[in-house]
């Protein structure tokens, strides 16, 4: 796998680059929503976000990602026992395909354990691999409406509930949501649109400096993504939030030391909208 863009190398797009930051900082604001047209480098810092988190601790080889410290006593790959070893690892960015069936995204039936072994077992999807991470849909807007209803009732609940030929699985799913956008194929549903905490407009820049530099940065890192990953490490090392402790929702206290971004809005109720991406 090659290093994905770091967030430290975005050029310009000072909003979009807050939005994830707060949302980075403390993910109790809801996700994002990056709304652009196409061109404007939505999806890679989107991606870049996974790499300003602090990685997390979970039960080896847990593919619910229980905490060790609390894990879950009802998981289904568990119970784990108190001195299961645990695992660091970095936080997971998880995408969700537009055109994913239900079972791919709830999880279903492991038909392959059901036929060779005679087991009932239940093969995780994707709000499992998303759980205590990131969540992200492209093209969010034209997700179908039977994976929006489940994606709405499973964010609320926090728990993902899959009953199928007898097998009943519940599983914590906890994730920040992110999704992109390009508004000229359509709009969001007003239902899923109240789900994101903040609301971005990306535009390109106008300026040709910025573009000289947008298009030289990604010509080095798509000649060398390892080199170009080290040669900026540093300053995502600086952008990203302390770990430990979350940071309460807000405000969302700037950090002198560990963020060389300005200081974000006070108290981001849900759907506050920050537009002008570029100036
Ligand atoms: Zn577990």
């Amino acid at each position: 796998m090659t290093a994905s863009y770091p967030f430290s190398a975005i050029v310009g797009q000072e909003d979009l680059k807050l939005a994830l930051l707060i949302n980075a900082v403390s993910p109790e604001v809801g996700g994002v929503l990056v709304r652009g047209e196409k061109g404007t480098a939505k999806s890679t810092a989107v991606r870049s976000l996974a790499g300003l988190l602090p990685p997390i601790r979970v039960v080896a080889g847990c593919p619910y990602s229980c905490d060790p410290e609390a894990p879950n006593p009802e998981c289904p790959a568990g119970p784990h026992p108190e001195d299961a070893p645990a695992e660091e690892r970095p936080v997971r960015l998880v995408e969700l395909p537009v055109g994913a069936s239900t079972d791919r995204l709830a999880g279903t039936l492991d038909l392959e354990k059901a036929l060779l072994e005679g087991k009932k077992a239940f093969e995780p999807g994707i709000l499992a691999a998303a759980h205590r991470g990131i969540l992200y849909v492209d093209e969010v807007n034209l997700l179908s409406d039977h994976l929006v209803d489940l994606l709405l009732d499973v964010a609320a609940m926090g728990t993902n509930h899959v009953e199928r030929e007898g097998v009943s699985v519940r599983h914590p799913s906890r994730f920040i949501l992110v999704g992109t956008m390009n508004p000229e194929e359509g709009e969001l549903r007003p239902q899923l649109l109240d789900r994101f905490g903040v609301t971005v407009e990306v535009t390109g820049s106008p300026d040709p400096k910025e573009r000289v530099e947008i298009v030289r940065r990604r010509l080095h890192h798509e000649a060398d993504a390892e080199e170009f990953a080290r040669k900026w490490a540093g300053r995502t090392g600086r952008s990203r939030p302390s770990s430990g402790r979350r940071a309460p929702v807000s405000p969302v206290p700037p950090s002198p030391t560990t963020s060389s971004t300005r200081s974000p809005p006070s108290a981001p109720n849900s759907g506050w909208t920050a537009s002008g991406a570029t100036s």
